[in-house]
Parts: structure tokens; C-alpha cells; sequence
């Protein structure tokens, strides 16, 4: 069993765990998880994140307003990001970034909350933990624009966007989805990170590895994907989770 997994981007405040959150996340160092970063989505989720964080020593959080969420927010919730931010245990701002996926929330309106949220964690001494999707072009002028230290998380760029993204300092998060069958992209980037940049994610209760695609995932089922990564890279799975965890230290490094 692999041991000293770190897990640098879960979900639990979702209501996918509300059944059994605290049984799941009891369960998890047992399993082999020594730490988890718990990401919000908007201020109430960060809210819960934190709170999960304050509860158990192996949970981590990040605040921020998500793309996906920020259509309907007021700009004053930022204020309590930043005050959310000063907690010992909040290690990054994130989930935030851009998702042109789908039409809503506008373009500019998801633009706006991303910036100031770059910029309010380069105030802060802050990583950003970023959610990229089909938007790699104006994520990347924003990381060349403000060059935060951070995380591209469960990346779906090319390998050359990748190997930009390293020159700039940035990590590279890959999860469960580097395991399905229509994942060339990420396979050949996963070939290709540097072993000093990569990091391990689940994105739970998203993005279950296979065979569990589709299930609910939780930070347990990192090893299909470490494993997955390991074969890739011709590496010791063991080796490429202890490697994951110390460059997810070396990121976030309020945590200890
Ligand atoms: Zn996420």
C-alpha cells in the first residue's frame, strides 16, 4: 500500500458527502493520506473547508470564488476571501480561474474575479490553486501577467503549454482524468512534467480514476492514479508519491 499520499485538491464540503463525510475522511489515513487540501468554491464552501481544516490536522484549505460561481456574486465577497485567507490553516486562494465551457457567468465578468483574486494572493504571499477549462490561452497571459506561484490543476493543456507553465514556476496537478481512455493530452504531458512540478489530485468527488469513472471519488483513490502516472513515467510509485508530497510542501508552504 502506498503511504504519504498528498491529495493537493479535494471537494469534501460537497453534498456528495453529506451522508458520510466524516467516515470518509476518518478513513483516509489509514489508507495511506497524510494530507488533503480542501478547495472552496465560493465563500460559503470555503466556509466549510475551513471548517473541515479546523476539525481534522491532516485537511488543508484554499479560499476563493470558482469560476463557475462567480456569476451571481458580489465583488465585496472577495473581502471575505481575504479575511477567510488569514486563517493559519488556508494554504492557497483557489479554486479560482476561468471555465469558457460553458456560456455563463460572461467571459469578463469570470476575467474580473480571477484577477483580483491573482492579485489578491500575490498581496498575501499566497499560491493559486487554478481550474483552467477549453481557456488556456487567456489563463496563460494571466500567469504572465501576474506571475503567481500556484498550481494548474487537473491540467488539459498542450505539452508545450505545459513546459510555459513550468518556465513561469508553475505546478502541475493531474487527477483521475489523466487515466481515461480519451486522455492522450494529459498521457503525453504526464510523460513530460518535470518530477519536481508534479502534483497528485483527486478533485473528489469528481474525477474518478479507472475503473471507478463516474463513481464518486475520494482522496483513497489517488494510488489508481499514482500508480497509473508511475507505470507512465517508468518511475516507483512509492517514489512518485513521496516526490508528489514534497513539491506540494515545498508549494504550500503555510502548511507543516
Ligand atoms: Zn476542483
Amino acid at each position: 500500500m502506498l503511504t504519504g499520499i498528498f491529495d493537493t485538491h479535494a471537494h469534501y464540503h460537497d453534498g456528495r458527502f453529506d451522508e458520510d463525510r466524516f467516515a470518509v475522511l476518518e478513513g483516509l489515513p489509514e489508507q495511506g493520506v497524510c494530507g488533503v487540501i480542501e478547495c472552496g468554491t465560493d465563500v460559503p464552501s470555503s466556509e466549510r473547508s475551513r471548517a473541515l481544516a479546523e476539525k481534522y490536522p491532516f485537511v488543508w484549505f484554499a479560499a476563493g470564488i470558482h469560476p463557475e460561481d462567480c456569476g451571481d456574486k458580489p465583488l465585496s465577497d472577495l473581502e471575505e476571501v481575504r479575511s477567510l485567507a488569514a486563517h493559519e490553516k488556508c494554504a492557497a486562494i483557489g479554486e479560482i480561474g476561468l471555465d469558457f465551457y460553458w456560456p455563463e457567468p460572461d467571459r469578463e465578468t469570470q476575467r474580473v474575479f480571477f484577477e483580483r483574486q491573482l492579485q489578491l494572493a500575490n498581496d498575501l504571499g499566497l499560491p493559486v490553486i487554478v481550474h483552467d477549462r477549453e481557456a488556456h490561452g487567456p489563463t496563460m497571459e494571466l500567469m504572465r501577467a501576474y506571475r503567481p506561484a500556484g498550481v494548474l490543476h487537473c491540467f488539459s493543456g498542450s505539452v508545450e503549454t505545459m513546459k510555459e507553465a513550468v518556465g513561469l514556476g508553475l505546478y502541475i496537478g493531474l487527477g483521475g482524468a489523466v487515466t481515461f481512455k480519451n486522455a492522450r493530452k494529459a498521457v503525453e504531458v504526464a510523460k513530460e512534467v518535470p518530477a519536481d512540478r508534479l502534483l497528485l489530485e483527486t478533485d473528489c468527488p469528481y474525477m474518478a480514476p479507472v475503473p471507478y469513472r463516474g463513481k464518486r471519488n475520494d482522496s483513497s483513490l489517488i494510488a489508481l492514479t499514482a500508480a497509473f502516472l508511475a507505470e507512465l513515467r517508468n518511475e516507483d510509485e512509492q517514489a512518485l508519491a513521496d516526490r508528489c508530497r514534497e513539491n506540494a510542501l515545498r508549494l504550500f508552504s503555510k502548511i507543516k
